[in-house]
């Protein structure tokens, strides 16, 4: 007998596919879509509308995945870091945050991370495993049950434990199970995808059909820093990443996002931020402005909140749109999610505009 697949590992078409090769009507893909994603069940026995035959089908072929809460930690600010299991035991982290009038989720798209970072605590995991669809799209729906009544989640970011490109494929297909009107529904314009720099996949992305933010973590403004800080620069140099930012096809009013580190002394400097803008210059972008969490024994530190002022109000005044991240869940940080590494990322924040 093949082994079971889970069910939210497939797409729409994936699985009118499959009732199709069944001899089954290729309309159920959308009805247990619906179950799935919009009523959020958990076994096919639930499903009032199929049949018992077809549930024990589904059943033979099917099963679904479920994280287990390994620790929850609410932040009095509202916020909710989760540690989740995984059915292997593996531990990933995500983040559910309250906004004035919505909710975003942050989601790890892998457990550790191949890139090597200097700056960060996933990256000394190394790389353990990809995700799978389905293990990602249990982290939003998981969260999900702890929003208020009538509350749903409106933004969901890949900027949890990961490199999401890395995981190209299960990213993609992920996508596709959000944004199908059956499904969660997300629009493409709530979801964004946060990357490292690796080229290709940025190329590659801005051709699907498929579509989504895209957010590059930039922290380095020549290649001397960017290297040092993130290996991967050394792949794909300034010159080629911008190159590929300056070709992605951005559809209009579209801006992508760069990611900037603010570590005190290493990237915080009004030289840097000039540095910043010659070498944007052209593109249609805003800048995140992440002031540096630190983690004990980091070699990096956080700059003082007037270095950040200045470096944010150097861009402002130049007409670039630039907002400061600040890390909401600050009074959970000591005590939760040191279980598993990559604990002082930004997760858990709120962008602040001047
Ligand atoms: N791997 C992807 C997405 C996850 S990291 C990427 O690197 O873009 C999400 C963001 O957190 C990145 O912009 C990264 O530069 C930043 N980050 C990682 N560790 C950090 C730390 N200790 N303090 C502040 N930002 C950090
Ligand atoms: Fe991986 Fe992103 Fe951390 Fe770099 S910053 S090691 S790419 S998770």
């Amino acid at each position: 007998m093949e082994t079971r697949r889970n069910i939210k590992d497939l797409t729409l078409s994936e699985l009118h596919a499959w009732f199709e090769a069944q001899g089954e009507k290729p309309f159920r893909a959308k009805q247990i879509f619906h179950w799935v994603y919009q009523q959020q069940v958990e076994r096919f026995e639930e499903m009032r509308n199929i049949s018992k035959a077809l549930k024990q089908k589904l059943n033979e072929h099917f099963y679904f995945s479920q994280l287990q809460r390994f620790e929850v930690c609410h932040s009095t600010d509202g916020s909710i870091k989760y540690a989740f299991e995984l059915a292997d035991g593996k531990k990933v982290e995500s983040v559910l945050m309250p906004h004035r009038d919505h909710y975003t989720v942050c989601v790890s798209s892998q457990v550790g991370c191949a890139m090597g970072c200097d700056f960060c605590m996933t990256a000394k995991m190394g790389f353990v495993r990809n995700l799978t669809p389905g293990e990602i799209l249990d982290q939003i729906l998981e969260a999900s049950k702890d929003l208020p009544e009538g509350e749903v989640v409106r933004n969901v970011v890949f900027m949890g434990m990961g490199e999401p490109f890395h995981n190209y494929d299960n990213l993609i297909t992920t996508l596709r199970i959000m944004q199908s009107d059956n499904g969660l529904n997300f629009s493409a314009r709530r979801v964004t995808v946060s990357t490292s720099g690796l080229v290709p996949q940025i190329v590659r992305f801005g051709n699907e059909t498929v579509k989504a933010g895209l957010a590059v973590s930039l922290n380095g403004v020549n290649d001397e820093i960017r290297t040092q800080l993130m290996p991967v620069n050394k792949a794909y140099n300034l010159e080629k990443l911008v190159a590929a930012c300056q070709a992605y096809p951005l559809e209009s009013r579209k801006r992508i996002t760069f990611e900037y580190i603010l570590m005190a002394d290493v990237t915080d400097s009004i030289e840097h931020a000039k540095r910043l803008l010659k070498l944007l210059h052209g593109l249609r972008f805003k800048v995140n402005l992440i002031p540096y969490n630190e983690s004990p024994g980091s070699k990096y530190k956080r700059p003082k909140w007037e270095q950040v002022e200045a470096f944010q109000r150097y861009l402002l005044d130049r007409g670039v749109v630039a907002t400061v991240r600040i890390s909401k869940g600050q009074d959970i940080q000591g005590a939760c999610g040191q279980l598993i590494q990559g604990s002082t990322k930004p997760e858990v924040k709120s962008e602040v505009a001047a």
